[in-house]
């Protein structure tokens, strides 16, 4: 099995230069890659990850581009492949259509892949492709090395992400069955009854955030202090990524202990892209990376984790009797009484509990 292992790097002012170049071409290459895909497109045909490999191959033997040849030529080759990838996840409605990179988006990387033993751990330091050993705080013990991603965050700092080889230690979970019903009020009510908020904390540095986007708006483009506004914009980013991650990481764990069989609701791309309002932005993406760590540590531990399609109206049916009753279309409604069987319900936990049922019906079917 495999799993990511993320660390701070600390290269020195050459490698960072380095970094950085790194960084430009593969933003570059992307970037043609994807003009040339957009472009074919346009004309009727269709090409793929080969084609665009071609286009680098002959790029590099262009005067003009000499400079492509001083970076990891992995990392640009897998920048296409990035690419190719980000067109099957758009076909198979995974996600949106490939945008152009710039400079200025906030996830700045690249993948050198292990070849040879030339990514290794060697004391406190990490071998990289071209790089050479770069410094990182402390030793540590890991699997076979298949790739690494490079990045650098708007708050300048250097982190690498292993991607290795592992073997999970068999957790024994409590055999539970339960229904996660996600929300943009509650984190999430499960079929137990239970509610999990979004933690205060979470709540407060969102509205630093707002507070501190607003300033930058206000800033003057191209300024000294937009810049400065900028990095403040970005540590709050990164103390929320920071904080969400925990939370998640710790609730994954939570439910993954205690039951067998988790249910959950399939997310609409649709639903996670087209929210403007950041906290429901937000919101909505700590969704998928919930149910990401859902998906792979029920692989490494051998739960069930069965999704159930967003069609079915988990909100308006009776739990109880299976009455279907769309006056709960209406969000506003956090409580209600089944007129058929006269249960009454909190909108969530019942949601959650429909969620279960449909999920191990699923299942057994
Ligand atoms: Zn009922």
């Amino acid at each position: 099995m495999q799993k990511g292992v993320k660390f701070r790097i600390y290269p020195n002012k050459e490698q960072k230069n380095l970094i950085n170049q790194t960084l430009g071409c593969c933003r570059l290459i992307y970037n043609k890659g994807l003009a040339m895909r957009n472009e074919a497109y346009k004309n009727g045909k269709k090409i793929g990850y080969s084609q665009t490999s071609t286009m680098l191959t002959e790029l590099k033997k262009c005067e003009d581009f000499t400079f492509l040849k001083v970076v990891d030529s992995i990392a640009l080759q897998q920048s296409l492949r990035d690419l190719d990838r980000g067109f099957v996840n758009f076909f198979q409605k995974r996600a949106a259509h490939p945008t152009f990179k710039s400079k200025h988006n906030r996830h700045q990387s690249y993948r050198p892949v292990n070849q040879c033993d030339n990514i290794r751990i060697v004391g406190k330091y990490i071998k990289l492709p071209k790089l050479g050993f770069v410094k990182i705080r402390q030793t540590m013990e890991v699997g076979k090395i298949n790739n690494v991603t490079i990045e650098h965050t708007p708050t300048d700092k250097y982190f690498a992400v292993l991607n290795v080889e592992f073997e999970p230690q068999p957790m024994p979970n409590n055999g539970g069955m339960i229904g996660i019903d996600v929300g943009i009020k509650e984190f999430y009510s499960d079929s137990n009854g239970n509610v999990v908020p979004n933690p205060k904390y979470l709540e407060k540095s969102m509205r630093k955030l707002i507070r501190e986007q607003r300033k930058l708006s206000r800033k003057q483009k191209g300024s000294n202090n937009r810049n400065r506004q900028r990095v403040k914009v970005a540590l709050v980013h990164e103390k929320i990524t920071n904080q969400r991650n925990d939370f998640l990481q710790k609730q994954s764990t939570m439910l993954i202990r205690e039951n067998q069989t988790i249910c959950i609701e399939e997310l609409k791309v649709r639903n996670m892209m087209g929210n403007h309002k950041l906290a429901q932005h937000i919101g909505s993406a700590s969704w998928s990376k919930f149910f990401d760590m859902l998906a792979y540590k029920s692989v490494w531990y051998g739960n069930n984790v069965v999704k159930v399609p967003t069609m079915y109206p988990s909100s308006q049916t009776c739990s109880c009797c299976g009455y279907k009753n769309p006056l709960v279309k209406n969000l506003a409604v956090r409580v209600w009484e089944c007129p058929e069987c006269h249960t009454i319900h909190n909108r969530d936990t019942n949601a959650s509990i429909n969620i279960l049922t449909k999920g191990l019906q699923m299942q057994s079917a």
